[in-house]
Formats: C-alpha cells, sequence, structure tokens
C-alpha cells in the first residue's frame, strides 16, 4: 500500500507554488494520479467562447509585447528560470504525481525547462538576420526577424511542463504571446508552471496583461485554438492521430504549425558494438519513463553475431528492474498513465504473441487491494521478423527484439515504419556509423552513434520526419518557426534600377 497520502501531498504542493485552491477543486474536469489512481483535483475548464476572448486578450498582449526590444524580453524569461530554481523540488515533485515519473525524471524536466530558458536568454540578443549581396548598385538587401503573433501551444501528459517551457522561452524572446492548452490528464503541473511564470511577471513590472494563459479543458479547446484566425502559430505536441487532425485544420486557415507527434524508434547493435554501453542505453530508453517518452526505444535490430551475447542480459534486466511506486521506492519504472495505456499494452502484446513474438514480462503489477494505479514489469518481445504491432507505437513499454544479418536489409527495415523521430546505432565501426548518419542512412529528425534514442538535450533541433510531423523546438534554429522573416532592399542610389535587367521607363 501507499504510504504517501498523494492528495495531501498534492494540496500541499500546490498551496507551495502559489495556486489557488478555487482553480484546482470544486470544479468540473478530474485530474488523477497514476501513482495510485487517486483523484488529486477538480479544475475548472474554459468553454470555448472563453477560449476566443483569452485568445482576443492574447493579441492585445502581442501588440505591446512585440515592442518591447529582445533583450529586455529575455529578461523575462531570465526571472522565469530564476523562480522554476527556486520551485523545482516542488514542481518536480507534483510532475511524479501528476504524470507518475519516477522522482529523477520528475527533476529532470524541470531542469529541461532551467536549460531551455538560459538557452533563450542568450538567443535574445542572437535574433539575427543576413545581410545578402544584391546585384543593383547602390542597394542593401537583408533579412529582418519580426515577432509572429499569438502562439497556441497544445502538449501532452508524458511531459507536462518540459513541453510547454520549450515552446513558451522561444515564443516569448521572440515577441509573441502565449496561450497554452495543456493535457486533460496533466493540468494541475500546468496551473503550477503559470504560478510560477506569474511571479516571474510580477518581477519583471511592466509586461502586457494576459502574455501567458493556461485554457483547461479537452480536445475541444485545442481545436477551438486550432481554428482560431489570431492563433498565428500552433505547436501542438501529441499522437500523430491528433496531428492527423490538427495539421490539416491548420493548413486550411493557412496558418504555421509545429507538429511533435508520435515516434516508433529504433536501434541498431553492430557486431563490434560495445555490448555493455548498448546494454545500459537500451534499459534506459526502452524502459525508462515506463516507456511513456515519444523517444523510447521501442524497436531493437540485432546483430546474428552478438544476439545471443547481449539478449539474455536484457531479458535478465527486464525481469529484474525495479517497478513501483516512484514517490516512495527507488524504483526505475513507475506506473502507466491510466487504464488505456495498460489495455492498449495488453492488445499490443497478443497481437505480437499472434505474429510468432516470444514475449519476457508485460504483466501487470499490483499492491495488494489496489487495482485503480496501472504497474507493468516491461516486455521485452523477440520477434520472427518486422510486422503487426511492431510497425505501430504504442506508449507502454515494449521493446520489440529483432535478429539481422546484413547492414543494407537491417538500415530498410529501421525506416519501414511510418514515424521518423529518433534512432541510435551501436558500433565500433566508422563505416557502419557514418552510414547511418548519412542520407542513405536513419530517416529520423534525431540519429546516434553509441547513445540511446531518448534523453535528447536542448541545444539541438529537437523533432522528427514523416508522421512524426516534421516541426523543430528547442536549440539549434528552431526560433526561426516563432518569428516572419522580412526580406528588405533599400536603394541608397539616385536611380532606379530594376533586377534582371528589367526596363519600365515611363515619361
Ligand atoms: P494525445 O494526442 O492524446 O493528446 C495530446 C494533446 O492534444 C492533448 O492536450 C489533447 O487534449 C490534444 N488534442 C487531442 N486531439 C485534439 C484535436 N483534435 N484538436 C486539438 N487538440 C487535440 O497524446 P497523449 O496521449 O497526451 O501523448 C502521447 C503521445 O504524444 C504519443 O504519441 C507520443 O509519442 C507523443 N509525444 C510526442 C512528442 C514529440 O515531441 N514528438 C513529445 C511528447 C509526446
Amino acid at each position: 500500500m501507499t504510504k504517501v497520502d498523494v492528495k495531501t501531498e498534492t494540496a500541499a504542493l500546490l498551496d507551495k507554488l502559489g495556486v489557488a485552491r478555487a482553480a484546482w477543486q470544486g470544479g468540473d474536469m478530474a485530474s488523477f494520479s497514476p501513482v495510485s489512481g487517486e483523484e488529486i483535483g477538480k479544475l475548472k475548464t474554459v468553454s470555448a467562447a472563453e477560449t476566443n476572448k483569452a485568445i482576443d486578450a492574447a493579441h492585445e498582449a502581442f501588440k505591446a509585447w512585440r515592442l518591447v526590444p529582445a533583450p529586455k524580453r529575455g529578461e523575462l524569461v531570465r526571472l522565469l528560470g530564476e523562480e522554476l530554481r527556486a520551485s523545482k523540488a516542488d514542481l518536480g515533485r507534483l510532475v511524479s504525481i501528476e504524470a507518475g515519473k519516477i522522482t529523477s525524471e520528475g527533476l529532470g524536466e524541470v531542469q529541461e525547462m532551467i536549460d531551455i530558458c538560459d538557452f533563450a536568454v542568450g538567443l535574445s540578443r542572437q535574433l539575427y538576420g543576413l545581410t545578402i549581396a544584391t546585384e543593383r548598385p547602390g542597394h542593401r538587401m537583408m533579412e529582418t526577424w519580426h515577432p509572429l503573433g499569438v502562439v497556441g501551444i497544445i502538449s501532452a501528459f508524458n511531459f507536462p511542463v518540459a513541453v510547454w517551457s520549450w515552446n513558451a522561452a522561444l515564443a516569448l524572446v521572440a515577441g509573441n504571446s502565449i496561450v497554452w492548452k495543456p493535457s486533460e490528464k496533466t493540468p494541475l503541473t500546468a496551473l503550477a508552471s503559470q504560478a510560477i511564470f506569474e511571479r516571474a511577471l510580477a518581477r519583471f513590472g511592466d509586461a502586457p496583461a494576459n502574455l501567458s494563459q493556461v485554457l483547461i479543458g479537452d480536445r475541444a479547446i485545442g481545436e477551438a485554438l486550432v481554428d482560431n484566425h489570431k492563433v498565428a502559430l500552433v505547436s501542438a505536441t501529441g499522437s500523430t492521430r491528433m496531428g492527423k487532425e490538427v495539421g490539416p485544420r491548420l493548413a486550411k486557415r493557412f496558418a504555421r504549425s509545429i507538429l511533435e507527434l508520435g515516434g516508433n524508434n529504433a536501434g541498431i547493435v553492430c557486431p563490434s558494438a560495445d555490448l555493455d554501453m548498448a546494454l545500459r542505453a537500451i534499459a534506459f530508453g526502452a524502459m525508462g519513463t515506463a516507456g511513456q517518452r515519444c523517444t523510447t526505444l521501442r524497436r531493437l535490430f540485432v546483430h546474428d553475431s552478438v544476439y545471443d551475447q547481449l539478449v539474455p542480459r536484457l531479458k535478465k534486466a527486464y525481469t529484474s528492474v525495479s517497478v513501483g511506486n516512484p514517490l516512495e521506492t527507488s524504483a526505475l519504472v513507475g506506473p502507466l498513465v491510466d487504464k488505456q495505456a495498460f489495455d492498449g499494452m495488453q492488445k499490443a502484446i497478443a497481437a505480437a504473441k499472434a505474429e510468432g513474438g516470444s514475449v519476457t514480462g508485460g504483466e501487470r503489477v499490483t499492491e495488494a487491494g489496489k487495482d485503480t494505479a496501472y504497474y507493468v514489469k516491461p516486455a521485452i518481445v523477440e520477434m520472427p521478423k518486422q510486422a503487426g504491432p511492431v510497425l505501430e507505437e504504442t506508449f507502454a513499454p515494449i521493446l520489440y527484439v529483432m535478429k539481422y544479418s546484413d547492414f543494407e536489409a537491417v538500415l530498410e527495415d529501421h525506416n519501414a515504419v511510418s514515424a521518423g523521430l529518433s534512432s541510435s546505432i551501436f558500433t565500433l565501426n566508422v563505416q557502419e556509423a557514418e552510414r547511418f548518419l548519412s542520407a542513405d542512412g536513419s530517416d529520423c529528425g534525431i540519429a546516434n552513434v553509441n547513445i540511446g534514442t531518448s534523453g535528447a538535450e536542448i541545444g539541438g533541433a529537437f523533432g522528427g520526419e514523416k508522421e512524426t510531423g516534421g516541426g523543430r523546438e528547442s536549440g539549434s534554429d528552431a526560433w526561426k518557426a516563432y518569428m516572419r522573416r522580412a526580406t528588405n532592399t533599400v536603394n541608397y542610389s539616385k536611380a532606379l534600377p530594376l533586377a534582371q535587367g528589367v526596363s519600365f521607363d515611363i515619361e
């Protein structure tokens, strides 16, 4: 039985983080903790009309914020980073309670928020454009990057707060206002993040009202955000199913989108691989966060010369890994988010068996008398070939393992799924490593050598290809998606030469 009283601790954390009780008590939408399955909050949801009103207010905020110099906008994000540092332990704990992450991952998620704030502060002095050679004498051509407008953020349950911060930190230094529709499974952490942001705002002083808002509700509120013409960009993180609905709706009104959708990530273990290293990377990639990361390792191709050395050790790690309450044990694997996730996992395992798969793990781990939480032993499934459920993302800890003998064929199998998020190869052979990273290697947005598929740093651009949606967030030049580019040509001569030698002389 759980010793931690999840409900009492949630209330204490929300009080400490400065979230008004009226915001999460007595409302119409329940939030549950996957740790115990208990209801931990009842939030008041907004209507579609209230959503549109909030977007109008966000648009007014944008009109003022875009005129604030970018380095000053960066100061607000610097203060947000400071407030996050001060609240790291409490917000990390709340993430563990509401999303079911083990303690170090809950804290790691908040660290990621702090890291992106640091990145965005530097970026606020680096929003630069090019100066480009022009063919016309006495002219100058350049690019200017301007704020874009209201940025809508739709986020998934499994990174309940980090995804907001990746978008918020960049959008704010870029001069935009933000409106966030968090997952209906993790709304309390969103309220807490907003309370932290408001403390940064109070210290900043003169930011426009409604610069950042949170809209609590289900997908209907996400749809209202998507359809509102005043939202210039929607950054939507979630399942490919969601992206298939959101993408065309945004395209219909020519709005911009950043789509961060599902993954079906694979690893390849080559004959020369350091197997100890591969084992650790595979274990974290496949079992970490109970298989509920978009970058979770789901498919593993092992060369037949090392299969019998690696796979029995992996199976041992699967049977011995500690599964349990992330709040009071040193368990490495916490709960699945809900019953739906558990049912999806069991369905995939049954389908894998029907395709000839041999399964280790996958069974439910229940504490006596407690059936409201869904803890499972991670499953490792040896498959004769890549077929059936292996081709799809099941958002649960299932690792499908397949033997390979030919490098060209395994590259083909690697890319033969509809998602294209993350990938890795374990090899000490430079030809294999470079080939994997080359134009005809991995077709994913993230391709790694000798590290796993999950656990990206914020400095690189994050996102994937194909049905992962093509969006990029976080580091590198991802900021450009949050701004509009103007090409400017200035004539400082006394003539008016036309480009391409066109003449158009009027009297
Ligand atoms: P989900 O698609 O069920 O929900 C995500 C969000 O989209 C929620 O806020 C939901 O309310 C909203 N939503 C759903 N349908 C909508 C619609 N028609 N219009 C507008 N909004 C809508 O996803 P989930 O179960 O919360 O998260 C798991 C999924 O997210 C997995 O597929 C995972 O791979 C993916 N994910 C991807 C990334 C990435 O960066 N690529 C990161 C995290 C999670």
